[in-house]
């Protein structure tokens, strides 16, 4: 008997009748003699409603309270959802990720998990229930309700997938697979039918939202075979693999992008040892994380730092800059929010020159301006304007070809 998971994100259970499909889909499965899981986000929507009414009722939210509110979003639909499959004769109990001690550490909004009980599981799963689980969320050792990070019911799921040794995790979404890029931005973007767990991770940490970096990580740790499928249309998806059974030898696998980023630059900083941790350091004590960073090369004594943040967290790392600024007796501070990120990604970079070479010509030939660039083994990220986005995006996807099939080599 296989043992699968199902998740199904927040626009494939919008709405009664969604849910309706999907326990139909779950049944099924179940039907033909598989044990189901299934792992719910909140109606689409929801989590960013209940985001703003936080917002509304404290201006700096207590992280406690906001986990304790954004979790109910998935436990309103698990429980819709058991209640569907009830309605049409199948077996169904609904638990949230603390019933099922979903146990993580106690980092509110952004918990990572750190067991999960399975025996409630598979107690359920023996007695023929098809076990539907809220997403996103689980308990700290005290008690207290905690969440996994936007996006985190991928992670949910994969965990669950991991603990259960399950045949397989399938994540059920609006796309019927991971694409070259987001067909969002770019229409012509081509669904991939393998992707590696490397390269899947830097895409995911990049910016495509469509695994949650935690999924991947623990997918790629613990062996699970992970799929990405559409909630809406039939067939295969995507398979997240390891690269020994990858097909495709393109040199470049996708595109990511990421808007969430704003630039920050001290100008005219004394250029002696000890300046970057004077710089970086309370930035770090104030939680928050940096990306990116260039120092120049110094003229004169004097230095420019710039580095990139979260764009949530620009406010405060640019007040704390304008202090640092004054403290080291540097010139000013120059700030953006207005950039984005765009990065290209692909194990094929490792065995081939030139690809950096050919991603900033074709930007220069559209008259984008390259703010940073940051490498690695298998990716190549700039910094460019905003307003840039889509124009860089489509240019990079034709440059290097992803809307053909790649040839073997
Ligand atoms: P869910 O609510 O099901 O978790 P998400 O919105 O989190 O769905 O993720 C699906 C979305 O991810 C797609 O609608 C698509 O716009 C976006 N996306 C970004 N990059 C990619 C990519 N490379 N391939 C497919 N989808 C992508
Ligand atoms: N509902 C949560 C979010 O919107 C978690 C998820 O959908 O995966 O981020
Ligand atoms: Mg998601």
């Amino acid at each position: 008997m296989a043992v699968y998971v199902y998740k199904f994100g927040g626009t494939s259970v919008g709405s009664i009748e969604r849910i309706k499909a999907v326990a139909e889909r779950v049944k099924n499965a179940r039907d033909q003699g598989n044990q189901m899981i299934v792992v719910v986000s909140a109606m689409s929507g929801e989590t960013n409603r209940l985001i703003a009414l936080a917002h509304d009722a404290q201006s700096e939210p207590d992280t406690r309270e906001m986990d304790a509110l954004i979790s109910t979003g998935e436990q309103v639909t698990s429980a819709l959802l058991s209640m569907a499959l009830r309605e049409i004769g199948c077996p169904a109990c609904s638990y949230t990720g603390g019933q099922v001690r979903i146990l993580t550490d106690s980092v509110h909004t952004k918990a990572r998990i750190r067991s999960i009980d399975d025996k409630r599981l598979r107690a359920d799963l023996e007695s023929g229930n098809v076990v539907v689980v809220a997403g996103f969320q689980g308990i700290d050792e005290h008690g207290n309700i905690t969440t996994l990070g936007r996006g985190g019911s991928d992670t949910t799921a994969v965990a669950i997938a991991a603990a259960l040794k399950a045949d397989e995790c399938c994540i059920y979404t609006d796309v019927d697979g991971v694409y070259t890029t987001d067909p969002r931005i770019e229409p012509k973007a081509r669904r991939l039918d393998k992707i590696t767990f490397e390269e899947m991770l830097e895409m995911a940490s990049l910016g495509s939202k469509v695994l949650q970096i935690r999924s991947v990580e623990f997918a790629g740790k613990y062996n699970v075979a992970l799929r990405v499928l559409s909630s809406f249309k039939e067939g295969k998806g995507t398979l997240i693999t390891y690269e020994e059974s990858q097909m495709e030898s393109a040199l470049i696998s996708g595109i990511a992008f990421n808007r969430d980023e704003a630039k920050l630059t001290i100008t005219g900083v004394p250029d002696l040892p000890g300046v970057a941790s004077k710089i970086l350091g309370p930035i770090a004590e104030a939680n928050i994380d940096v990306d990116m960073i260039i120092q120049n090369i110094g003229e004169d004594g004097a230095t420019n730092f710039t580095f990139t943040v979260h764009r949530n967290d620009f406010a405060k790392a640019k007040a704390l800059l304008d202090t640092i600024c004054e403290k080291l007796g540097a010139k000013k501070v120059i700030s953006d929010d207005t950039i984005v990120k765009v990065s290209i990604v692909g194990v094929g970079m490792r065995s081939h020159a030139g690809i950096a070479n050919t991603m900033f010509k074709t930007l220069a030939d559209e008259g984008i301006n390259i703010q940073m660039i940051a490498t690695s083994e298998i990716k190549i990220s700039v910094v460019v304007a905003e307003k840039y986005l889509e124009l860089a995006v489509r240019a990079l996807h034709a440059a290097f070809e992803l809307d053909k099939e790649p040839c073997e080599s």
